[in-house]
This record gives C-alpha cells, sequence and structure tokens, in this order.
C-alpha cells in the first residue's frame, strides 16, 4: 500500500513540527535554517524526499489544527494559526514592514496583559486586528493537533484522511497499481488530490507575479486548466489517447478520472496500458510546465510524447507476461508504443 509511504511522509512533517528529534534538529539546522517550514522554496538540490515532504505542506496544512495559548511558539507571520492560514499566505509580505517588525517576532509579540495588541498602522493591519478578536488566548503553551483540537497525529488516522477527497478507492487503484511508475503514481496522486501547486495557487501565495499559463495560452493556470483544458496538454492527451487506441476528446478533468477509473480497471495489458499512460501523461506535462515556468527552457510536444512512449513502453517490456499478450491480441497497441522494436 504505497499511500502508506504518503502517510509516512506526512508523519515526518507531524514530527517536524511537534517534537525535538535529533533529524528535527537537523533539518532545522541545515534546511529550514532561518525560514519557517511553510514558506521554504523546494529547490533542486533538495533530496527527492525532502521535496516530497514540501509538495505535501498542503495536503498537511488542511488536516493541522493550530491552537494558540501564549503565542510562545507560533511565528507570528508563517505559522497556519490564524483561522487556519499564515498570515504572510493571506496578506503577503507587506504588512511586516507596515507593522515595522522583522518577519521572525512570534505571536506573543502582538500581545499584552493577556489581549492581542497589534499595531494598526495600515488597513491590512486593522482588517487582522479585528478578525483576530475571536482567536481566544490563553496561559497555556501554543499545540499543534490533528483534524481537531486534543487529537494527535497517527498514520492510519492521516491514511484515512488523505483518502476522503475521494468518494471511492476507484482512483487510488488506478494510481497504486502494480505496475506503476512509482515517481509518475506520485504525480498522478497529488494531481488528483489536487495538491499540486499550480500558478493560481502560486499567485494567491504571492510567489509568482501572474497566475498565467506557462504554456502561454493565456489563461490562468490550475489543475482542471492542466489536465486537459489547456490546448498544449490537450492535444498531448488526444495524441496518447489515441496511441492507446481511443478516439474521443479530452474530458474535463474530474470526469477524466471518472472515466480512466472505469475504463483502466483491471490487470490485462490495454486498461494496464491505459493507466500508465495516464500517469505518463501527466508526469510529463506537469515536468514540462515546470521546466517552462521555472527554468525558462522548454520541449517540443513531439518529445514530450516520445517520453511518454518510451517510458511507459519500458515498464511494459519489463513484465514478461504482457508481452504474451501483445503478441496475440493488441498487435496494434504494442506497435503503436513501439514496441516491437
Ligand atoms: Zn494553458
Amino acid at each position: 500500500m504505497k499511500t502508506w509511504n504518503q502517510a509516512l511522509l506526512l508523519k515526518q512533517i507531524w514530527n517536524l513540527l511537534t517534537d525535538h528529534s535529533l533529524w528535527v534538529q537537523w533539518c532545522k539546522k541545515y534546511l529550514i535554517r532561518k525560514h519557517s517550514f511553510w514558506n521554504l522554496p523546494s529547490a533542486g538540490y533538495h533530496s527527492w524526499s525532502w521535496r516530497q515532504i514540501l509538495l505535501l505542506r498542503n495536503v498537511a496544512l488542511q488536516h493541522l489544527v493550530y491552537v494558540c495559548g501564549k503565542g510562545d511558539s507560533f511565528s507570528l507571520w508563517y505559522d497556519p494559526w490564524f483561522h487556519g492560514n499564515s498570515i504572510h499566505a493571506l496578506y503577503g509580505h507587506r504588512v511586516i514592514y507596515d507593522a515595522g517588525m522583522q518577519g521572525t517576532e512570534l505571536v506573543q509579540s502582538v500581545i499584552a496583559n493577556g489581549q492581542w495588541n497589534w499595531p494598526v498602522n495600515s488597513p491590512q493591519l486593522l482588517d487582522i486586528h479585528q478578525r483576530v478578536q475571536d482567536i481566544p488566548i490563553s496561559s497555556a503553551m501554543d499545540q499543534i493537533f490533528w483534524e481537531r483540537q486534543g487529537k494527535l497525529f497517527s498514520s492510519k488516522a492521516a491514511w484515512s484522511s488523505i483518502r476522503v477527497p475521494a468518494p471511492a478507492v476507484g482512483w487510488a487503484r488506478m494510481v497504486w497499481h502494480h505496475t506503476r511508475i512509482p515517481k509518475q503514481a506520485f504525480y498522478l496522486w497529488l494531481s488528483i488530490l489536487g495538491a499540486l501547486k499550480t500558478r493560481d495557487k502560486l499567485f494567491l501565495l504571492g510567489i509568482v507575479p501572474s497566475a498565467c499559463c506557462s504554456f502561454n495560452c493565456g489563461e490562468d493556470e490550475s489543475i482542471a486548466h492542466l489536465f486537459f483544458a489547456c490546448p498544449f496538454s490537450q492535444s498531448t492527451w488526444k495524441a496518447v489517447l489515441g496511441m492507446c487506441n481511443i478516439y474521443r476528446q479530452p474530458l474535463p478533468w474530474q470526469q477524466e478520472i471518472q472515466w480512466m477509473e472505469g475504463h483502466a480497471r483491471g490487470k490485462k495489458f490495454p486498461q494496464t496500458l491505459r493507466k500508465l499512460a495516464f500517469g505518463a501523461t501527466v508526469y510529463h506535462i506537469w515536468m514540462e510546465r515546470n521546466r517552462r515556468s521555472f527554468k525558462n527552457r522548454f520541449l517540443p510536444q513531439g518529445k514530450i510524447i516520445q517520453k511518454i512512449q518510451g517510458e511507459v513502453a519500458a515498464k511494459l517490456l519489463s513484465i514478461e507476461p504482457a508481452m504474451a499478450q501483445i503478441d496475440e491480441n493488441h498487435h496494434s497497441l504494442g506497435c503503436n508504443w513501439g514496441m516491437f522494436g
């Protein structure tokens, strides 16, 4: 059960926020340093697993509950103690300057004599001052919970909670099937959960200057746009569907997931191929989007389709029984995917 791995990564996030083990101390010293975990950028030189942890922050955020006590450990600006968000995520960097602060303050710096005591020298700060009034202050320590107040993290609870957004196990089987390509399955899983950091989200966080799609279509980038409403990804997916002998237009994202769930069940060759093709397409579109978005480089569409084809074919060729099936019944599929040399 690979979903367990994701639950374990969430556990690492939980540990990082609540515990003081050597691993946590090491992360704080070398990876987080002066930053906050919540707005730490993900960089190419980070290890694969650390980058997966950073990618899962959005998912973790939906389940963590920050309960303010006397404000002695939460970061004033970056921790999500403010109605489930961080002030920085909601108001941007500007309010820190407006407040005349550094960004390193703890919540207690705006508490005096058990009362909220915010500087109110800008409209945003005034807004914060008003919205903060219904957050109680106490003499207890700040505490972090999972799901609801009083509840701590358990891998089992995390596992069932990350499954909650999907109504059925149907898509889980489509993602974590026997012959999956692990990193592609991981991104497919994130995209179905809506946990990929698309530009619409980054824009709201003030990380990118606009939400514009990296494929220059003029629309804003969101999960549903990227998979597969954008003309670039739409024609890519249509071509890949064609290679699976499926001749139809790409569907809106949620319907596409449902269609795949219904039409890619089981271990037979065409169904296995569909699952792999779906995962590979989502993965390579996401990689190309990153290339265009952050590296200012791009690959032509033909090259991306070639990569999808090559990786899926290599995976299928590594499974012996699949080959026997191709020869007898699925010759044209094998040809489409370049599996005969
Ligand atoms: Zn687009």
